[in-house]
């Protein structure tokens, strides 16, 4: 039952890349995870070996062929964890979907290419869509590569140090308060006294108020769930 990601892609040499290095690639190398690459080629079947398709309906680009893609669908069949789709249409990711991933057996993860996949092999095989950002990339490998990193780092022994998952980013609903490390005046530049202090509550109360401006100023979407959750949280003890 090792956390297992099965990626099926026409670009396997994409990976491990980055999930080769540092903690993922630690991680990798110690068998705390597992990654399997299938070529998505090896399942055409003609004697081309061809992939895709023109789109009916006409229109530019190619789209990848149904039988080809659920072919390779079913060589993973048998992989825990739920068959998602990397597509600028699907869900977007955040750091609760990266959690739930985590806590789950693993994920399969289908990399398109050219304009995509055929709708229907999406509908038959109960796809999951998800989407790391409003743009589009040439490909899926990068976005399973993201996808991949940020579920990684939080499966057990992994990171080395547990804690600063969860004092990151997102983890508390806010954005993180800036970073310092020494020297304490660089280029005439002073790092905040508190932190200096080697008093932990003060320092703890200055975080936190830093991750709460940092988050109202630059993202008033996230700022507006916080309030809502804190409100709703205080609602629950009285
Ligand atoms: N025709 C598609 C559209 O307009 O939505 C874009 C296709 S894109 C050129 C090729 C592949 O890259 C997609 O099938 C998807 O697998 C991947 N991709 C592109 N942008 C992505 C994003 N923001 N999130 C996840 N996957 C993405």
């Amino acid at each position: 039952n090792l956390w297992t990601a099965s990626v099926l892609t026409l670009f396997p040499e994409a990976f491990p890349g980055p999930l080769g290095l540092s903690l993922a690639g630690r991680g990798l190398a110690r068998g705390l995870w597992a990654l399997e690459v299938l070529d998505i080629r090896d399942f055409a079947r003609d004697k081309h070996r061809s992939v895709d398709d023109t789109p009916l309906g006409g229109g530019p680009g190619m789209v990848m062929r149904p039988d080809v893609v659920d072919a390779a669908i079913e060589a993973i069949a048998e992989r825990p964890g739920p068959l998602v789709y990397l597509t600028p249409r699907g869900r977007l990711l955040d750091q609760a979907l990266v959690r739930e991933f985590a806590a789950g057996p693993g994920l399969r993860l289908l990399c398109g290419r050219y304009e995509g996949v055929d709708q229907r092999v999406l509908d038959a095989r109960e796809v999951l869509e998800v989407s790391v950002g409003d743009f589009v990339l040439s490909g899926g490998e990068m976005a399973a590569l993201v996808l991949l990193d940020a579920v990684v780092r939080l499966l057990p022994g992994v990171m080395g140090n547990a804690e600063s998952a969860a004092e990151e980013s997102f983890e508390e609903g806010l954005l993180e308060h800036p970073l310092f490390t020494r020297p304490a005046e660089w280029q005439g530049r002073k790092a905040p006294e508190v932190l200096l202090s080697g008093h932990h509550e003060k320092v703890r109360r200055w975080r936190r108020a830093q991750a709460e401006d940092v988050t109202r100023q630059r993202r008033p979407d996230i700022w507006r769930r916080y309030l809502a959750s804190r409100e709703s949280g205080e609602k629950d003890e009285g």
